[in-house]
């Protein structure tokens, strides 16, 4: 018995379904006739460190740890990458090799470094350049890029502004045929129980050219990009071939999962909430000569945004807005980033309330809290109340209704002992349309502006599609299918007790229960239970660095983040 998994990252049925129906998807079509289907909602925020750790161990951010692209700990000016070795439960596939059973992984964000377990693991984009430890056997690397042809690539920067799409297109797609030709030699070269890979590609791809697919996109407007959209669509096709080439190649006892970590849509307008908590006062600015210059500018729309928008004039715009700000390298990123108003000129001393992460994290600047919190615990309660109906009042620009869904506080989203580091309050928004900025200080002036940069973001609403083994003909996954049900799945499937500290469940829906070997929820005492013999060598190689990611890594790294818009 077996399981592959392959990661269809960002991949939404409003892409899928039509190209499916179309004849384009030949494979998936079929997969979904002969195989089960369904929604598989990710967990807010959908972003790819959160989702795929919560698909590696079942678990929420509370108990996992892991809450965004970096980790803060509540300390608003010194944000580290996270990486594998924040996530402070087991991965699926330790819990397999305690059970024998070995794991080939790869591309998985949040997996690398590998943590030692049976089987071959090879990192994500969110690895540091030239690691020696980027796969956890490198006589294997060296191998799988014999047979690739070229050096293994796990990231792609590629980006559509500044009129790019066709280079961006051509990119990705020999990103994402790279990732197939490394699955199927993988897949054929290890061992495994488990094999789960995720390709990047089809995240990226979304990100980049979603107005080349929705041609209603104010990107879109007045250009012919028909073409590019024929491209975009050969993407897909050529999606499709390679996993009937993957399908053809699976051991006859394999459970084939399809899967993304979130869906797709397009984004219209960025919502910045560091300036609704500058208009508010919550956030104070230093009082000084110097930093009132910078707001006088800010106020007249010397913002990153502004200065993006005129590289993009001047065909300048090869990297991202994310650029101008951070840990910066060259220097014109650097002129950026001394010219703005930016977090260097707030005054935490008086900062009540600030907004930092990808999808609308506030935390309140809590006294004992935060190295410079002057919030009171007891006035907590009282501005997060009063924060919370200022919000709800915001209203849409386009429809006057409020643009604000929810706001959830802490209890609502994560239960576990690391649930402290989450964030005091998380706005949802009502049009998805609206994206809340994933910048930390002053990119724009407004609350709500034009957005810039990539067309596409994430949405709740994945796709998963089952079949093989013991999968019910045409079964329906459940509505309330998560992504935290991926990891008690594969354990249900190979056989394996399920922890009872997991927050997912076993998609027993879409399976024959006689294929499924008896499984009990484990007990604590189980769960210490004698390792199984692994069936081939653990991890080999130590990781570099004990404490984490190098200062040159971490920099790194942030850099390729921004560069992709997220930080
Ligand atoms: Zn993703």
């Amino acid at each position: 018995m077996k399981v592959f998994v392959l990661g269809l990252d960002g991949a939404t049925w409003d892409v899928l379904k039509p190209l499916a129906e179309s004849g384009d998807l030949p494979t998936l079509a079929r997969l979904m006739k002969v195989g089960a289907s369904g929604t598989l909602n990710s967990i807010f925020p959908p972003l790819s460190p959160v989702a795929w750790t919560g698909i590696m161990t079942g678990k929420n951010s509370g108990k996992h740890g892991v809450f965004e692209f970096l980790e803060y700990s509540h300390n608003p000016l010194v944000g580290r990458v996270n990486s594998s070795k924040a996530i402070q439960t087991d991965l699926v596939w330790e819990i397999l090799g305690r059970h024998g059973k070995s794991t080939v992984a790869g591309g998985v964000p949040m997996s690398y470094p590998a943590r030692p377990a049976p089987g071959f693991y090879l990192g994500d984009f969110l690895s540091p350049a030239n690691a020696p430890d980027f796969s956890s056997d490198p006589a294997l690397m060296r191998e799988l890029e014999t047979a690739l042809g070229e050096p293994y690539r796990a990231w792609s920067t590629a980006v559509h502004d500044g009129g790019n799409e066709a280079n961006a297109l051509k990119e990705l797609t020999e990103y994402l045929e790279h990732h197939l030709k490394a699955v199927q030699f993988l897949m054929k070269r290890c061992p495994w129980d488990l094999f789960m890979f995720d390709l990047m590609a089809t995240d990226r791809i979304q990100h980049e050219l979603w107005h080349v697919w929705e041609t209603a996109h104010r990107e879109a407007q007045g250009r012919d990009l028909s073409k590019i959209r024929e491209g975009y669509v050969d993407f897909w096709r050529k999606l499709d071939a390679g996993i009937a080439r993957i399908e053809a190649d699976l051991p006859p006892d394999t459970t084939l999962l399809l899967i993304s970590d979130h869906g797709f849509g397009a984004v219209d307008w960025y919502v910045n909430f560091n300036v609704w908590l500058l208009d508010r006062g919550d956030i104070a600015l230093q009082d000084t000569l110097y930093v009132k210059q910078k707001k006088w500018f800010y106020d007249r729309g010397a913002t990153p945004q502004w200065f993006y928008n005129l590289m993009v004039k001047f065909h300048m715009a090869e990297q991202r807005v994310g650029r101008f700000r951070g840990k910066q390298t060259g220097p014109i990123e650097r002129l950026a980033e001394s010219a703005f108003l930016s977090k260097r000129h707030v005054d935490w001393s008086k900062t009540k309330a600030y907004a930092q992460g990808n999808f609308g994290q506030i935390f309140i600047n809590i006294k004992g809290r935060q190295p410079m919190g002057c919030v009171d615990p007891e006035d907590v309660r009282p501005l997060m109340d009063e924060i919370k109906a200022g919000l709800m009042k915001i209203p849409h620009p386009e429809t006057g209704e409020p643009l604000v869904d929810k706001v959830l506080e802490r209890e609502d989203l994560y239960e576990g002992p690391h649930a402290h580091l989450a964030p005091d309050l998380t706005v949802v928004l009502k049009d998805w349309r609206y994206r809340t900025i994933g910048l930390h200080d002053f990119t724009t002036n407004k609350l709500i502006s034009p957005s810039f940069g990539p067309t596409g973001d994430h949405r709740m609403e994945g796709v998963l599609i089952a079949s093989g083994r013991g999968v019910k003909r045409g079964a329906h996954l459940n509505p309330d299918a998560s992504l935290l049900d991926v990891t008690p799945t594969i354990l249900h499937l190979l056989g394996v007790p399920i922890p009872p500290d997991m927050d997912g469940r076993p998609m027993n829906e879409l399976f024959d229960p006689s294929i499924i070997p008896e499984t009990e929820t484990e007990t604590e005492a189980e769960s210490d239970a004698t390792p199984g013999e692994p069936t081939f060598a653990p991890v080999s190689v130590e990781p570099t660095d004990a404490a984490g990611y190098t200062e040159e890594e971490d920099a790194a790294i942030q850099q390729r983040l921004a560069d992709l818009g997220y930080l």
